[in-house]
């Protein structure tokens, strides 16, 4: 017997009738013996609901009551599934976040979960109840709802099953698996059986929408398995743990592209000590994220370029940071380019093999990529490249790397 939580995505409980799919397949898991604790997301299109009601009331609401409007989707989908499953005749109910003391910091809107409380959970479990909690929410100190930002169902099953010690986390939702790259753009990507957390965290972070960053690190920290599979069919989909020797010994295990990513460069900055400092104080005042930065200096005449990637809502403001320190800098020019994408291959084999990178500026080279910028970890390699080649890098990518065949 088995300790499973199963979380389900708004795609999952878009309706009544998926509703009712989700609950045969939390029967069917209870009817094998396993004990069963759910998570569900708000329906569909629910939180985007609430979250333009709220802001057409009020521009910019108040964090706290905007987080007390959100979470009411998930109070509704919880409660849903928990009639429909005691209609049935399964002992189910439903609890929201403060109910079994999901507890998280104070930061409305993206709080971070810092305790659960298993016990009452276990009380239910003992007498034979299925266990339904409503995702993306929890409670701070002083007793205030919470959201744990989009895509925080997922924060909040990880956090469960860490809690409980279960054996699996299964997270439900509308795709069957992390695969090799976008199926709709290449059509010889392949669903992974295994990835590691690390790859999980690296292609999340680089724009593979698959599952929330946090629940990821969670999963990682506390050792949870997690499957990802499609609440539509039967197969199998992707097992996300700990790194293992098989996945080391591909090379690579997937690329991914993000579009929104802008450039910037200052040509001819004085090279002296202080500049990139100061220039970067005043972009983080300016409350803008940067990814890559690359500053190149020629010894011989004195001077650095520096050039930096932000996405596209920062574009505007890091501009007129970039052109009024160009001025003050007595720089030659500041080049601007809105339309580039990054794209990456990712893996943990590259701990251990050589020759990614090589291989990857060639596959780009053969098809007259031009890279404007080059950065790497120790799982990755990133390329910036114009926007307008993406896909055609993508594919070129996959091919050169064979992933689309069985490794
Ligand atoms: N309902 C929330 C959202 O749409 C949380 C979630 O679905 O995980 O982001
Ligand atoms: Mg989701």
């Amino acid at each position: 017997m088995a300790l499973i939580v199963q979380k389900y995505g708004g795609t999952s409980v878009a309706d009544l009738e998926r509703i009712r799919n989700v609950a045969q397949r939390v029967i069917k898991t209870k009817e094998r013996g396993d004990d069963v604790v759910v998570v569900v997301s708000a329906m569909a299109g629910e939180t985007d609901r609430l979250l333009n009601l709220a802001t057409e009331a009020v521009p910019g609401p108040d964090e706290r009551e905007l987080d007390v409007i959100l979470a009411t989707g998930e109070q509704v989908s919880s409660a849903l599934l928990t009639i429909v499953l005691n209609s049935l005749g399964y002992k189910a109910k439903s609890y929201l976040g403060h109910q079994i003391k999901i507890s998280t910091d104070s930061v409305h809107g993206r709080a971070r979960i810092t305790g659960v409380d298993a016990d009452k959970i276990f009380s239910d479990i003992r007498e034979g109840r299925i266990v339904v909690v409503a995702g993306f929410q929890g409670e701070d100190e002083e007793g205030n709802i919470t959201t744990l930002g989009r895509g925080g169902s997922d924060t909040t099953a990880v956090a469960i099953a860490a809690a409980l010690k279960a054996n699996l986390c299964e997270i439900y939702t509308d795709i069957d698996g992390v695969y090799t790259t976008n199926p709709n753009i290449c059509d010889r990507a392949r669903k992974l059986k295994r990835i590691s957390y690390d790859e999980m965290l690296e292609m999340a972070s680089l724009g593979a929408k698959v599952l929330q960053i946090r629940s990821v690190e969670f999963a990682k920290k506390y050792g949870v398995t997690i499957h990802i599979r499609s609440s539509f069919n039967e197969s199998k989909g992707t097992i996300v743990c700990e790194e293992d020797t098989e996945m080391e010994r591909a090379l690579v295990s997937g690329v991914t592209y993000d579009t929104d990513q802008t450039r910037i460069e200052i040509t001819k900055v004085p090279d002296l000590p202080g500049t990139a400092a100061k220039f970067f104080d005043a972009i983080s005042a300016a409350d803008i994220v940067v990814d890559m930065i690359i500053q190149t200096s020629s010894l011989e005449e004195g001077y650095a370029n520096m050039a930096f990637t932000i996405s596209k809502v920062d574009f505007p403001k890091a501009l007129k940071v970039a052109q009024s320190l160009a001025k003050e800098f007595g720089a030659k020019e500041v080049i601007a380019e809105e339309e580039v994408a990054k794209v990456s291959m990712v893996g943990v084999g590259m701990r251990s093999h050589s020759g990614v990178a090589s291989k990857m500026f060639g596959a780009l080279a053969k098809e007259g990529i031009n890279i404007k910028m080059i950065s790497t970890s120790e799982i990755k390699i990133s390329c910036i490249i114009d926007a307008k080649y993406t896909e055609l890098a993508v594919r070129s990518l996959h091919d050169a790397f064979e992933l689309g065949k069985e490794s």
